[in-house]
């Protein structure tokens, strides 16, 4: 519920900000899946548009669900290997490539884990640390692969696309809307935005980053065409004896990440790379991210309990929210 209400802010606001700044007329839809809301607006474009891309969300949903009885990641978990979609080795082919690119820290077979510790199923409890330790070998033994078109794991291996599924979403649904020749977008699937384009007034995209203290933004981007994509850990979590556990797992510990991070966003040219790196600097830690972001080409804001730290690159472009003054201090990382 927590995750839903803070998604529809998110998508209130985007949706305040196009309605304020655009007089061409644009057209919204709205759904759910994914275990979010999302929401497609369009510029130049209508209802038969946005219901391409509900139904590639749908499609894509379908296939990529982790507890969905009939979904080709549910037969690959279960059966070991399954027939391997365009989609399907597209997001292996990434999933691996930042696997490897991020020392580990984005594990697209991390579902041992993810299922242990309940995320899945909403059944949410802090596991025995024999069942962790248990877990954390399985997935860092773990192999996903390709071959003769077929979708493969390794013995014991569970893939999980929770931390890029969305990204990739965007980036075919914008795809999608540049093949309609939609000219102009801003694609809302939970915390990963996508926009396209440029709006027709000629004023940039204005994404809102949430306050992970739930009260309201901590700030805006104005952007042109970008993906946005932020991994809290205020978006899904429970609490047992007073300690909050929430669902970004670091892969070495079984553990979620306790590194002071409540918040990443990062901004990429595309939707994977941004949801991947957003998860993946979360388990880094900044410190370490802020070593590696620029080798990716991305920018980044980074949120603790106090502070808003933001990359050079987006120095120009992030607008500070006043109601955080007082609450969170705000460092320009260079
Ligand atoms: P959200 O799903 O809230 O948009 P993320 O993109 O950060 O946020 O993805 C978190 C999801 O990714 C988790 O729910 C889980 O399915 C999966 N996940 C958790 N830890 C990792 C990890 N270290 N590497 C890859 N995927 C992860
Ligand atoms: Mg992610």
């Amino acid at each position: 519920m927590k995750r839903l209400s803070a998604a529809f802010l998110l998508v209130s606001l985007i949706m305040l900000s196009a309605c304020n700044h655009s007089n061409a007329e644009s057209y919204t839809a709205y759904t759910t899946g994914m275990d979010t809301s999302a929401s497609i607006t369009v510029y130049g474009g209508g209802a038969a548009d946005t219901d391409d891309c509900i139904k590639l969300f749908k499609e894509l949903e379908k296939q990529l669900s982790v507890t969905d009885e009939g979904s080709a990641v549910y037969r690959l978990n279960t059966n070991g290997s399954v027939e391997a979609s365009g989609d399907l080795q597209s997001l292996i082919d990434a999933s691996n490539r930042f696997y490897l690119q991020t020392c580990g820290a984005f594990n697209p077979c991390i579902y041992p884990l993810v299922k242990l510790w309940g995320f899945t199923e909403n059944k949410n409890k802090v596991p025995d640390s024999e069942s962790i330790s248990f877990a954390v070998q399985t997935v860092a033994g773990s192999a996903l692969s390709v071959e003769n078109c077929k979708a493969v794991l390794s013995d014991g291996a569970m893939v999980d696309f929770g931390g890029i599924a969305k990204g990739y979403t965007s980036e075919k649904m914008c795809a999608k809307l540049k093949e309609n020749g939609v000219t102009a977008a801003i694609i809302s699937l939970g915390g990963n935005i996508q926009t396209m384009g440029r709006k027709p007034n000629g004023t940039p995209w204005v994404v809102g980053i949430n306050a992970p203290n739930g009260n309201g933004l901590v700030g805006t981007l104005a952007l042109g065409e970008a993906a946005v994509v932020t991994s809290g850990s205020y978006i899904r979590n429970f609490t047992q004896n007073g300690k909050l556990y929430h669902h970004i797992i670091d892969p070495k510990t079984g553990y979620p990440v306790d590194n002071g991070l409540v918040s990443v966003t990062v901004v990429a040219s595309d939707g994977v790379s941004a949801d991947a790196l957003a998860t993946a600097f979360f388990v880094m830690g900044k410190e370490k991210a802020l070593s590696v972001y620029e080798s990716f080409g991305v920018e980044a804001v980074f949120i603790t309990e106090d502070t808003v730290s933001v990359t050079k690159g987006l120095e120009q472009k992030f607008t500070p929210d006043e109601s955080i003054e007082g609450v969170y201090k705000i460092e320009l990382l260079d």
